[in-house]
């Protein structure tokens, strides 16, 4: 057998975890070198190393001005838009969050006593290709081979749905996390997982509760003291973290108090989970508008559902529960430990990658236990069909009302991988080179879309107007696009100049800039 060992990583908005699968095919989480069975995705940094996880979160509070965390909102944006800078160094949010890939890589070859050297990373489903592309990049920085990205629903499913193939279902999986929030509607029929809708919000969560409660304690203590407590990093700080334990609080008992000190003053505000849900009102709302665009997306009606799945740490919240049971009388599963589920999913998807891969090559990877653990009835390995979380387009010149337009290439709710071809006539004769912009996003209008990047085509000389350029889009298992023009003849493949993610010379740098630091 090869000396590969795959895992699966939840890289969390809060939290992180990893999980492989063991001698006997079953996943298993991968405890911390702490010990923990999840990671904080909190980074401190401390000369030349980065001490990751609690040890870091607790420092927060003390050392604001050395603590990276909620790094994950950052992915996809160029280093010139977001960085950190720390000993004389900026760094990316590719390469913070490499950062923690690398702790958690670490911590499993210690548990595991084996190198680890390949990974299936988790997204929400409502990651565009920059911020996608992002993880890959941070997984490759941190020395692992990226066999796939998977969505974190798509995951928390796979890990629900692994032992109930037996039974066809249609499942809507609710996962409310500590930064993102995500919605998908999966099928289980004949022994196949079928995604069939999905949605998100990805400035939607658990975060944002804790600023309720953050922003009336600042207001309370405002009032009292005249001074706002949250121009002070380290007070606000202290303040979050108050706040979060509040909010938990709520989820159990139906009154709390918050006290905040703060240059030698102090409030102490008492909450009642009534009121806490009244002020958070506008955040559910938000949750249910997805919820209900979603079932109108996948074409269904509540009734529809037989099984709502929670997951993520905020579905214990007993609003969001509640909230849920309006719309749907379908049973709540929420067995799966949510903050493993989606950690375990990966490591399900990271077995079939390496299984199909065994397949191909005819090359033993893993034992005949796992196999057959991940096949279904009929002896073939279990199918997984994801979607397309967003419509790619290629942005056109309409000739009629002058003005440009977007064309979808490949819809939203596609099964992936996808790939799509089309012709289009050139603008005017005599044109000298194509310029193809592709963008993402459910308009019609270029300016409502996320543009992902040109591809910049040469054309033969005295093309007359119309002459035709074909356009191939792929979007590849990991929902990153790759695109090929083909001008007139000419079979020029070319490939997508993204706004974000590193050359392959940068690649080489920030891993040789990373290994630099220690992680522990
Ligand atoms: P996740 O990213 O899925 O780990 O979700 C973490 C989020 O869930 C954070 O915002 C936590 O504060 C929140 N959370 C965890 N446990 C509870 C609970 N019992 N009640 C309310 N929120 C919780």
């Amino acid at each position: 057998m090869s000396e590969r060992k795959a895992i699966g990583i939840d890289l969390g908005t809060t939290f992180s975890a990893g999980a492989h699968i063991d001698a006997y095919g079953k996943p298993q989480i991968i405890p911390n070198a702490e010990s923990e069975r999840i990671t904080p995705s909190v980074i401190l940094f401390d000369g030349e190393s980065a001490i990751v996880g609690t040890l870091a979160k607790n420092n927060s509070v003390s050392e604001p001005e050395k603590i990276v965390d909620f790094v994950k909102r950052e992915m996809g944006k160029p280093k010139e838009q977001f960085h950190r800078e720390f000993g004389g160094k900026l760094y990316s949010a590719e390469e913070l969050s490499a950062l923690i890939v690398k702790k958690l890589k670490a911590d499993a070859e210690k548990y595991l006593q084996a190198p680890v050297t390949d990974a299936v990373i988790t997204v929400p489903a409502y990651f565009n290709d920059a911020e996608r592309t992002a993880t890959i990049t941070a997984g490759q920085l941190a020395g692992l081979n990226v066999l796939q990205i998977i969505n974190e629903p798509t995951a928390a499913a796979l890990a629900y749905g692994l032992d109930k193939l037996d039974e066809n279902q249609t499942v809507f999986v609710f996962d409310l996390g500590g930064g993102t929030f995500d919605v998908t509607i999966m099928r289980i029929e004949d022994q196949k997982i079928e995604m069939i809708a999905t949605n998100g919000d990805h400035r939607l969560g658990g975060k944002d509760w804790d600023d309720v409660i953050v922003n009336l304690v600042a207001e309370e203590y405002s009032a009292a003291h005249g001074e706002n407590p949250l121009l002070d990093l380290a007070s606000y700080q202290d303040l979050q973290t108050r706040a979060l334990a509040g909010k938990i609080q709520l989820s159990s008992r139906p009154h709390t108090a918050i006290v905040h000190h703060h240059n030698g003053k102090s409030v102490k505000v008492e909450l009642t989970r009534e009121d806490f849900e009244e002020r958070s009102r506008h955040l559910i709302e938000k949750c249910k508008t997805i919820c209900e665009i979603v079932m109108q997306e996948a074409k269904m009606k509540w009734d529809n559902i037989d099984k709502i799945l929670l997951i993520g740490g905020m579905t214990r919240m007993p609003m969001v529960r509640e909230m849920i049971s309006q719309l749907s009388s379908a049973p709540l599963v929420s067995d799966m430990n949510p903050d493993e589920a989606v950690a375990v999913g990966a490591a399900i998807q990271a077995t079939l990658s390496m299984l199909r891969e065994e397949e191909k090559t005819g090359k033993k990877l893993l034992g005949e236990n796992t196999r057959q653990q991940f096949s279904s009835r009929d002896g073939h390995l279990i199918q997984i069909t994801d979607i397309t979380s967003h419509t790619l387009g290629v942005v056109l010149w309409d000739e009629t009302h002058l003005e440009e337009y977007v064309f979808p290439m490949i819809r939203k709710r596609t099964a992936i991988p996808a790939s799509a071809k089309n012709s289009f006539g050139i603008a005017s004769a005599n044109m000298q080179r194509a310029v193809v912009k592709v963008v993402e996003g459910e308009s019609t209008l270029p300016g409502e879309c996320t543009p992902l990047g040109l591809c910049d085509v040469q054309l033969p000389p005295f093309l007359p107007k119309g002459s035709p350029v074909e356009l191939t889009y792929h979007y590849n298992a990991n929902q990153v696009l790759e695109v090929n023009v083909e001008a007139c003849g000419n079979r020029s493949k070319v490939s997508i100049e993204r706004n974000t993610g590193l050359a392959p010379e940068e690649m080489e740098k920030a891993i040789s800039g990373l290994g630099k630091v220690t992680v522990e």
